[in-house]
């Protein structure tokens, strides 16, 4: 190489800055296995799905709807320069996509409609047809389970309470009572506030966002929800805010689609194990919720419940 190590340093720079603009739609540019690195290389052939499959559906048509947040940092944020969603729960949507029409996760992603979910309309959007997914922190459970189905879990958050940084007073669930606490309407979070802290004063936004809001007000003292929102939220709130760290649930995130459609359930746990084993959902973490600081763990193993007959709740071990 007769190149200087200047030159090579900006040409790096310069590639680096180019595949930052452009994503990696160019082959001749390699990502590499960096941690911002979110989007892969690697082109998929168009997979052929058996006609009448909501997969084959999706396929033609050429659109997959997505519901997901758009205020929380590290899992869905709307980038307010590009309007663009960004984070973990975008990442796996984008994967999902490129699991149905091929290709890379970049012309993938073009095909996705994201609409904003919020806490308490995710199972009415999958009801209504509103979406064909949601990806968006939610939470698999039993009640849940009456009237959607869940493709998972691709994460394992675990609830937490998030003060103001010199709060000295809340250090665990109990100590709420007696508190205003903010979380969302129609969450988990909710319910196991009631739970944990029954003598709680409850006060219920849409969003987490706006509970962050009124934590800075002082018209709460604490928020709570899942660990990995509130990180955002700490991260974002300049050292304002405080993670409490006493986690108290366990809250497995599911990708929620329409119930009974067994085969469409089946695809995406399959997409989901496929990017778990091949590093992609590593990599997905790493760039999106490791940037807020947070160690990217093992993939949790996929519970396929009721799947081909089998009524047993859990999945077989990794
Ligand atoms: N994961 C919990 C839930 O699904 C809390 C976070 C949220 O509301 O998105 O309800």
């Amino acid at each position: 190489m007769t190149r200087s190590p200047r030159l090579a340093a900006v040409l790096l720079m310069a590639l680096a800055l180019v595949a930052g603009a452009c994503g990696a739609d160019d082959p001749a540019i390699d990502t590499g296995a960096g941690q911002d690195a979110t989007t892969d290389t690697t082109a998929l052939e168009p997979p052929e799905f058996e006609a009448g499959t909501t997969m084959a559906e999706i396929q033609s048509e050429g659109k997959l709807v997505v519901g997901t947040k758009f205020d929380q940092p590290g899992f869905g944020l709307r980038n307010p320069t590009t309007g663009e969603v960004e984070g973990f729960d975008v990442e796996i949507a984008e994967l999902m996509a490129q699991g149905i029409f091929g290709g890379t996760q970049e012309e993938a992603a073009e095909k996705i409609e994201f609409v904003e979910a919020v806490s308490k309309n995710r199972e009415p959007f999958i009801q209504d047809g509103r979406v064909d997914i949601v990806v968006a922190t939610y939470t698999i459970n039993d009640a849940r389970k009456e009237v959607v189905d869940f493709a998972g879990p691709y994460f394992v958050a675990e609830q937490d309470i998030m003060v103001k940084s010199d709060n000295e007073d809340i250090t665990s669930a109990e100590d709420m009572n007696g508190e205003t606490v903010c979380t969302a309407k129609g969450s988990t979070s909710e319910k196991n506030l009631r739970a944990a802290a029954p003598d709680a004063e409850v006060v219920l936004f849409d969003t987490y966002s706006q509970c962050a809001e009124a934590l800075t007000d002082g018209r709460v003292t604490a928020v709570t929800t899942d660990n990995t929102i509130l990180a955002g939220l700490v991260q974002a709130s300049n050292g304002e805010f405080k993670l409490v760290k006493a986690p108290f649930s366990d809250e497995p995130y599911g990708i929620g689609l329409e119930k009974g459609d067994d085969a469409f359930r089946s695809f995406l746990n399959d997409r989901l194990e496929e990017i778990m084993e091949n590093g992609e959902w590593e990599e997905a973490f790493a760039g999106t919720l490791g940037a807020i600081g947070l160690d990217t763990p093992e993939p949790p193993d996929i519970d396929r419940y009721g799947e081909g007959g089998d009524t047993a709740t859990t999945t077989t071990a990794a």
